[in-house]
């Protein structure tokens, strides 16, 4: 009944004869509809995990089920299908297309999942409005502020209804005021029944999350509920 459910996963990377344990054990489960931040010191692990999360990597010990699937021993080709059936990713650099509208960026996943230009604008068109840039659908990524930058890359994470989404840093290139915009707008995502991932230095940001999970060399050393968060889902 976890959305996520991951069995004592470890991840080492071998560089010359040294070897490097980026994930040592780590077992987390995560319910559908959780919004968890994910802390910890630089080198402890975040990155590691939430590229095999993403299903950009896979653990070299343990056991990762995402929504009902074992997705621990996938090839490439089957995880890059998982990945786009399953996960919205948001960057700290928003990772837009430059020359492309805000309405062709927000469009692309639709172009995967075999859908038709009418429907593929109709739908990024209502995913740009849900986001607060019903006005800037033409606008290109170097037209738009960070924030809107941002906002976009949030409306194209979602345009597949993915099971999860996953945000790494996603206030990292933005000021104190647009980064408070964006943690609205995740709230919004989270209170419409979405799961979010978030990985953040700042503790600020981090206050915005349900859940609060924290890494250490490898290993989870923290998990609790956020107190300062009055609704329990
Ligand atoms: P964080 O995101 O918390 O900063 P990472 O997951 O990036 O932590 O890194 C965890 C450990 O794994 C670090 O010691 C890092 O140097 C190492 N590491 C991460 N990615 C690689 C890689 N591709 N090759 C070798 N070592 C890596
Ligand atoms: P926000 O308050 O949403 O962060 P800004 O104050 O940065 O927005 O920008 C105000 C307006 O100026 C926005 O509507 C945006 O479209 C426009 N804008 C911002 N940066 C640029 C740019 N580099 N080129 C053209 N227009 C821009």
């Amino acid at each position: 009944h976890f959305l996520i459910q991951i069995d004592d996963i470890g991840r080492e990377y071998i560089i010359g004869t040294e070897k490097i344990h980026a994930l040592k054990s780590v077992s987390l489960n995560i319910k559908k509809g959780e919004f968890v931040a994910l802390m910890g010191p630089s080198g402890s692990g975040k990155s590691t995990l939430m590229n095999i999360l993403g299903c950009l990597d896979t653990p070299s010990k343990g056991q990762y089920i995402l929504n009902g699937i074992n997705v621990s021993d996938m090839s490439e080709n089957e995880l890059a299908e998982v990945r786009n059936k399953e996960i919205g990713f948001v960057f700290q650099t928003f990772n837009l297309l430059p020359k492309s509208t805000a309405l062709e960026n927000v469009a692309l996943p639709l172009i995967y999942a075999g859908y038709s230009k009418k429907k593929r604008d109709e739908q990024a068109l209502k995913a740009l409005e849900d986001v607060g840039l019903g006005n800037r659908v033409d606008h290109k990524p170097n037209e738009l502020s960070g924030g809107q930058r941002q906002r976009v890359a949030v409306a194209r994470a979602l345009i597949n209804a993915p099971s999860i989404i996953l945000a790494d840093e996603p206030t990292g290139n933005l000021d104190t005021k647009t980064s408070i915009e964006i943690m609205g707008l995740m709230e919004n995502i989270h209170a419409k029944g979405n799961t979010i991932i978030l990985v953040t230095h700042e503790e600020d940001i981090a206050q915005h999350a349900h859940r609060i999970v924290r890494m250490r060399d490898g290993l989870i050393e923290d998990d609790y509920q956020n107190p300062q968060i009055k609704s329990v889902i």
